[in-house]
């Protein structure tokens, strides 16, 4: 399982504590990559591994 990555709102240093240690703001959990909402992309990339292994004859 993967750790628990936080991200301080105030200055964007990540950390795995609630606070920050470098300005003691507060660290907020933030999403991963994968999962993000803005990655328009995301869906075309799938759907082209989705064909690869339909060419390849593996689904
Ligand atoms: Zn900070």
């Amino acid at each position: 399982m993967a750790k628990k990555i936080l991200k301080c709102q105030n200055c964007g240093t990540y950390t795995m504590k609630g606070k920050c240690p470098d300005c003691k703001g507060k660290a907020v959990n933030i999403i991963p990559a994968k999962f993000s909402p803005e990655d328009k992309y995301g869906k075309y990339r799938r759907a082209g591994k989705q064909k690869d292994l339909k060419d390849k004859g593996l689904l």
